[in-house]
């Protein structure tokens, strides 16, 4: 494998995912700017699926290995919910600030905040080979948003072993934890031994 195109249009992730893999020589890592894809519906009932849903829509459009991944919030006491449904929890077209203030309103009066992120990384050969890779970051619902960083829940979302909420941690501390870096990270050996042939 010579070169792998990322699966998303989120620069923020592209920057994460580049500064991670940078150091692999004999690999041209690739973006929707290099080669355009489709957007893809999130349709899957979990993240495999929708991560495979992707990847499977990206690879069949362009020919290439692709990277691609589904992440979302888990909170015990709902079940596990939002779940895949993370990004339209409060609805489609609905904000972050939207989505949190549901997540909020479920968990009024609810002592277990126990909650994790999950992301499930896929690459996608053309051949049909595929890997996959999952990180988890643990962590509790705050009881009222608190910081600037970040995106998405992480105003509500206190890692576990920290008193702050991943949106009060600078983006090198967040990517230092984050479930999406552990998949990834989880990636990148497999990723060597492709380019290495
Ligand atoms: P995506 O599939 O990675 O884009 O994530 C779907 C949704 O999960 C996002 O719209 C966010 O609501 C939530 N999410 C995923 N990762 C994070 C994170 O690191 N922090 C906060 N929210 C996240």
């Amino acid at each position: 494998m010579e070169r792998l195109l990322l699966g998303t249009r989120n620069k923020g992730k592209i920057t994460e995912i580049r500064g991670l893999l940078s150091d692999l020589s004999g690999l041209e890592l690739l973006t929707f700017e290099d080669i355009p894809f489709s957007e893809v519906e999130e349709t899957g009932e979990t993240f495999l699926d929708n991560a495979l849903l992707k990847a499977g829509s990206i690879v069949r459009e362009t020919g290439l290995p692709v990277l691609a991944e589904d992440a979302g919030l888990e909170v015990f006491a709902l079940s596990g919910e939002p779940g895949v449904r993370s990004a339209r929890y409060a609805g489609e077209g609905h904000d972050y600030a939207a989505n949190n203030a549901l997540l909020l309103k479920r968990l009024q009066g609810v002592e277990d905040r126990r909650a994790r992120f999950i992301t499930v990384a896929v690459l996608l050969l053309p051949d049909r080979r595929v890997f996959v890779t999952t990180g988890t970051l643990p962590g509790t619902i705050a009881h009222a948003p608190a910081g600037e960083g970040g995106f998405g829940y992480d105003p509500l979302f206190i890692p576990s072993g920290a008193s702050k909420t991943l949106a009060q941690l600078s983006l090198d501390e967040k990517n230092r934890i984050s479930h999406r870096m552990r998949a990834m990270r989880r990636m990148k050996p497999i990723i060597r031994d492709l380019v290495e042939g």
